[in-house]
């Protein structure tokens, strides 16, 4: 933690970057975003166990990208990143969202988090997303910190899921996820939460014409949640922040990582991995496999 104090602070002295985005402690077992501009709040910096957000969705927002632009020139935007919210970072890159040179990387090693604020931190506390990561190191960083320790091992809550959903037959598949969609309130903050969500004007937004009815009622809440899940397919890297932001408790991360394993078994693809590899979405290749549209 004074690791990344002291970096933070030597890189708003020397503008290196314009600002930090990182975590605060709000108590002992609970963070909140803060954005850093100045060498002296470097010190309120801190990683640990709590620090759940995934930053990477703030590096799209014009407010934020507005703090880069100093005296004429652009200064860098700093982000401390646990290694998957680096995964989000680079599939910015890879989608031209962001360019690598605008970010500085405070990438943090990490041996998990927990499921929400105020637990203990123990296996049975570990958010769903940390049990088949394999990422406890940045792929990508400018500086890297922190110790690497172990992370508890835990069945894999969300794929014993997914395979239970496999099991059901096509008319108790759609009756299980109607009634979860069902729950929906379109609050949209499944899309507030989620870096790869970035479009200026979303489709469920639109009204000439209405693509998706903006009341919550079964037709509309089905569209959304089945829309927003084919826009995030071979896009979401996993980080669970949808889920997390959802009120109703509505199982996103069934379809996701459901869509992830699609989009890795038929293309040996998985988002954010690599800045040298083109988006799957916007890339075209004739050995694809397209068993996906038998
Ligand atoms: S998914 Fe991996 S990198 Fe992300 S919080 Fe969990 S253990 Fe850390
Ligand atoms: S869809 Fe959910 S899990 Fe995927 S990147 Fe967005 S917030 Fe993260
Ligand atoms: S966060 Fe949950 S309730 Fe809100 S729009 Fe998304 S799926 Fe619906």
């Amino acid at each position: 933690m004074e690791e990344l104090k002291k970096l933070a602070k030597e890189l708003l002295e020397n503008k290196t970057v314009a600002a930090v985005i990182g975590y605060q402690q709000v108590d002992d077992k609970r963070t909140k975003p803060i954005i850093v501009t100045t060498p002296e709040d470097a010190s309120k910096l801190v990683f640990n166990e709590y620090c759940l957000n995934n930053l990477a969705v703030y590096l799209t927002k014009a407010r934020i990208k507005n703090l880069a632009k100093q005296n004429g020139t652009t200064l860098k935007l700093g982000i401390v990143a646990k290694p998957c919210d680096i995964h989000a970072i680079v599939a910015l890159i890879q989608e031209s969202q962001l360019k690598r040179e605008d970010v500085y990387i405070i990438g943090m090693n990490c041996h998990g988090v927990v499921k929400d604020y105020g637990m203990d931190f123990s296996g049975e506390t570990l958010a769903t997303k940390c049990t088949p990561c394999d990422s406890h190191k940045p792929l990508y960083s400018d500086s890297n910190l922190g110790e690497v320790k172990d992370t508890p091992k835990v069945s894999d809550e969300v794929l014993e899921k997914i395979q239970a959903v496999e099991k059901m037959s096509h008319k108790e598949r759609f009756e299980y996820f109607k009634k979860e969609f069902d729950k929906c309130i379109k609050c949209y903050a499944c899309r507030a939460a989620c870096p790869l969500c970035y479009c200026q004007r979303c489709i469920t937004d639109k009204t000439v014409p209405r693509w998706v009815e903006s009341s919550p009622h079964s037709r509309g809440n089905f569209s959304w949640n089945v829309v927003r899940a084919f826009h995030l397919s071979g896009r979401c890297i996993g980080c669970g922040e949808c889920e997390r932001a959802c009120p109703m408790d509505i199982p996103l991360s069934l379809l996701n990582r459901r869509m992830t394993e699609t989009a890795k078994q038929a293309f040996a693809y998985v988002s954010g991995r690599s800045l040298d590899t083109p988006t799957l979405v916007g890339s075209y290749d004739v050995k694809d496999s397209d068993e996906l549209f038998m």
